[in-house]
């Protein structure tokens, strides 16, 4: 490992002015999941850490006042996977956070860092994204917020600003009557995903869909939405014409690579059926929801 020099600030300020110090030679810390390997094995070149965890501002899981919740930057997978207020409304985000590694992994990996390392396979990246979160960014200047699907540029490349970092995601109340699933496919357990899927959809009276959104991961450089969902099921029922639908929009959505997990063929193969998985088992449990259980 290369020599560093280690900081770890108890406020934002002292963080954000260590950063603007050097900001290229600076890299912030969270859990160091990714991070400490990116410097082991990548040779990222690292001349100051600037440790997050004392930063209280960066912490905490809340249910917002009109709806949703705030969690801070430094929020644990495995605070989320034990959260039940999480559990009940976004079991997409809690499934997704259970499957990052194992218990230690879960016990440093935060979601900050998930969606900062900007990894297209990042787990709790693509529930994030068919959810619709936002995000709020934090520099000397004072806070800006950002759509999700705004954050990412490529692998690794993510919308912050020099000296700016993240300071929380905001997850709006799912609409009335909605529910969210997420599916993954992998090689064997702890393996980063081949495949991820997440999606949010809303049903109205009648049972139809009223609003839909998915997202796949590890099938392009960045979390892909999948374009033209909403308007191909909204007004429609759950049907095997409608999941097909689904298939060939996640299909079309993809843009897998080969790599040594996966071919892009089977890539873009199995995105179709982890979305139509996600969309069919969001709408069973929006059903379920509205007491309905057929
Ligand atoms: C054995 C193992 C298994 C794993 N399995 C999975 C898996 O199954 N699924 C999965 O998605 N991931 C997996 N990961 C990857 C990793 O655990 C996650 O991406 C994790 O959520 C990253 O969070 P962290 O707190 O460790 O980030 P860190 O490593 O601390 O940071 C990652 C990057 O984000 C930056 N950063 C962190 N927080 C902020 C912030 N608040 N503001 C600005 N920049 C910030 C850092 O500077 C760094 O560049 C695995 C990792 C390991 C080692």
């Amino acid at each position: 490992m290369q020599n560093f020099t280690y900081h770890a600030p108890a406020s934002l300020a002292e963080a954000l002015a260590l950063k603007n110090e050097d900001d290229a030679g600076t890299r912030f810390l969270a859990g160091g999941t990714d991070l400490f390997l990116a410097m082991e094995f990548a040779g990222e070149p690292v001349k100051t850490v600037v440790d997050l965890k004392k930063i209280p501002e960066l912490t905490g899981i809340e249910e917002l006042p009109g709806g949703g919740y705030r969690l801070g930057a430094l929020t644990l997978m495995g605070q989320i996977e034990a959260h039940q207020g999480l559990r009940a409304q976004y079991p997409a985000l809690v499934d997704a956070a259970t499957v990052v590694g194992g218990p230690p992994i879960r016990n440093r990996a935060t979601l900050g860092g998930n969606i900062c390392n900007a990894s297209p396979a990042a787990d709790a990246s693509t529930p994030l994204l068919a959810l619709g979160a936002e995000l709020v960014a934090v520099s000397a200047e004072g806070e800006r917020s950002l759509p999700l699907g705004d954050f990412w540029s490529g692998p690794r490349q993510n919308a912050l600003k020099p000296g700016e970092l993240l300071k929380e995601v905001r997850l709006p109340a799912l609409p009335e009557g909605g529910a969210c699933a997420f599916e993954r496919l992998t090689r064997s357990a702890m393996d980063i995903a081949v495949v991820n899927a997440a999606a949010a959809v809303s049903l109205d009276d009648a049972g139809n869909f009223a609003s839909a959104q998915a997202a796949l991961g590890a099938v392009g450089p960045v979390v892909l939405t999948v374009d033209g969902l909403g308007d191909a099921l909204r007004g429609q029922p759950c049907s095997p014409e409608i999941l097909e639908q689904v298939r060939k929009l996640a299909e079309a959505a993809a843009q897998p690579i080969d790599d040594k997990r996966a071919s892009a063929e089977y890539r873009r193969d199995m995105a179709g059926v982890l979305a139509m998985r996600a969309v069919e088992r969001a709408q069973l449990l929006a059903r379920q929801g509205k007491g309905d259980e057929k």
